[in-house]
């Protein structure tokens, strides 16, 4: 399919608009901004800019679906049933939503379709099953006399859901759906780069039937939507995912009414290459772990430590990876690898390379934009980094690699460097050596650890960060009660 052959789906036919309680409306005060394409630097469509007085309406709306219970108290089976649907309604329309986020995100058309569009359908049927099987359970209580003691799982209230803009459709279903399964109604708000997928299902929510009020989207700017919503009194939970300095940001706010607050953030996330990994795929991995989505991946493998007696293969192999990829618009049949969000995040990755080269490092492929309208950056392999260089230290969020060596460092050394950073979101091993593929595993301070394998995201494992990588997993039994209050009923039977 060319960009000619593609019908332009409906929902850039007309500025975009915000659903609040089941209506579809503009920002009361008109504020609006260019949505923009960045393949190509044009303007899409214009999106309202909500504030403090839609996140109100909002949460109000929330308030009522979920205190008179249209969701709260429908039954479990029902609301399994509902999202089971919705998930069902992604695919049906996986071809047009592959299309708006491509066109949004600048992402190979390809991989929209086949990995952001059938992952949120995916997600949504993992978790519509939690609504039924969600359940506390009886305790054996030492209290004198005769009780029945047990917990009861109830969903948290209204919860405030802010998602980031390197994945937006999946992202906004990974927050709903364990959110709804729990019971919960919610107030979405998307990147304000990035709102078309998520009106978008905004749309198919309510054509499937959704009460009105469960699940609202407000679109706009961090500091003014954002922040209202975590700022309202009326919101019992926020789940964040995005930066960690915005992270941070947060907390004080949520503190007011003391909210729940779960929050993704960043990575600097370690791959160590050992000298008896099979190296062929080791280095298909790594160069997909953070070339692909252009290197907005917050698990994305931007760390390589490689060891010494196998680095110049290694490197070199990347080196031919990271010139091979096509740099493209997303919708280019060929497009590997497409721009980053925006011209400032371009500039942001340059700035980082630029840094790098200042501080010593070497630039052995990429490190260059790339001609044209669109903001495309060369995939880039970065050597001779060391520990205390910015392009080490800090996310760079693109597509850029620092390599470091090791020789045959005791493995609590190695570890140690890679746990030298504030984060600690993921991590990969390669080695045929089991021994040090599970000595590496303990010692590695990380959320998630892969062995010999590219990338393993799957619903059933809990996915989430130590250290400055966050608060909370999401996916698994636990994304699901992240979304719950645990109450303890004790019934004295004398
Ligand atoms: P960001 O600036 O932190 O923004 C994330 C979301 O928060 C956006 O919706 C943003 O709105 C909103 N926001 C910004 N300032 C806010 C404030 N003061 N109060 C409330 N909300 C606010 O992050 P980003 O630049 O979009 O995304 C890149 C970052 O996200 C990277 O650091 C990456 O590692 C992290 N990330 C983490 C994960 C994970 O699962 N751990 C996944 C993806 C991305 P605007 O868009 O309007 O600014
Ligand atoms: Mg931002």
């Amino acid at each position: 399919m060319t960009s000619l052959e593609m019908k332009m789906p409906a929902l850039l036919s007309q500025p975009l608009k915000m659903l609040i309680d089941g209506e579809w409306v503009s920002s009361q005060s008109g504020a609006h901004m260019d949505v923009i394409n960045p393949s190509n630097g044009l303007v899409l469509v214009q999106e309202s800019l909500g504030g403090a007085y839609e996140v109100d309406l909002a949460v109000q709306a929330a308030r009522r679906a979920f205190e008179s219970g249209p969701w709260s108290r429908m039954r479990p089976a029902e609301r399994t049933r509902l999202l089971l649907k919705l998930a069902e309604a992604l695919e049906q329309n996986g071809d047009e939503l592959a299309l708006l986020e491509t066109l949004n995100t600048g992402k190979p058309l390809k991989m929209a379709r086949a990995f952001d569009i059938s992952m949120a359908a995916e997600c949504l049927r993992y978790n519509a099953g939690w609504a039924t099987k969600l359940s506390g359970e009886t305790r054996n209580v030492s209290l004198p006399g005769d009780w029945h003691a047990y917990t009861l799982r109830e969903p948290v209230g209204v919860v405030g859901l802010i998602v980031p803009w390197n994945v937006p459709l999946a992202m906004a279903v990974s927050k709903i759906s364990p959110a709804l399964a729990a019971g919960c109604t919610v107030l979405l708000k998307p990147a304000e780069l990035t709102p078309l997928t998520a009106l978008r299902l905004g749309e198919l929510i309510q054509a499937i039937g959704f009460p009105p009020g469960v699940v609202n989207i407000v679109t706009g700017l961090g500091h003014e939507a954002g922040q209202a919503i975590v700022d309202h009194p009326g919101v019992d939970k926020i789940s964040f995912t995005g930066s960690t300095s915005v992270g941070k940001s947060l907390l004080a706010l949520a503190a007011g009414n003391l909210k729940r607050v779960s929050l993704e953030l960043g990575g600097k996330s370690p791959v160590f290459i050992f000298a008896d990994a099979d190296l062929d795929r080791a280095m298909d991995a790594a160069a997909r772990g953070i070339f692909g989505n252009t290197g907005q991946v917050c698990a994305a493998g931007s760390r390589l430590f490689v060891h010494r007696s196998v680095a110049d293969r290694v490197i070199e192999g990347l080196v031919q990876r990271a010139r091979s990829l096509r740099v493209a618009p997303g919708l280019s049949p060929d497009c590997e690898i497409g721009p980053v969000i925006s011209a400032r995040q371009r500039e942001r990755v340059m700035g980082y390379i630029d840094s790098g080269r200042a501080e010593g490092a070497e630039v052995v492929a990429g490190g260059q934009t790339v001609q044209g309208d669109g903001f495309f950056v060369q995939p880039t392999v970065l050597v001779n980094t060391r520990p205390d260089m910015k392009v080490v230290r800090e996310e760079i969020f693109g597509p850029v690699l620092s390599t470091q060596l090791f020789d045959d460092d005791s493995l609590e050394q190695l570890a140690a460097r890679g746990n030298d950073t504030h984060y600690g979101l993921s991590s990969s091993i390669w080695t045929r050596d089991l021994r040090t593929a599970h000595q590496m595993v303990r010692r590695l301070r990380a959320g998630n650890v892969r062995v010999n394998a590219a990338a393993a995201l799957d619903f059933a494992m809990p996915f989430g960060g130590y250290k400055q990588s966050g608060w909370g997993r999401e996916n698994g039994r636990e994304g699901v009660e992240a979304y719950t209050e645990l109450k303890s009923v004790a019934i004295d039977l004398n």
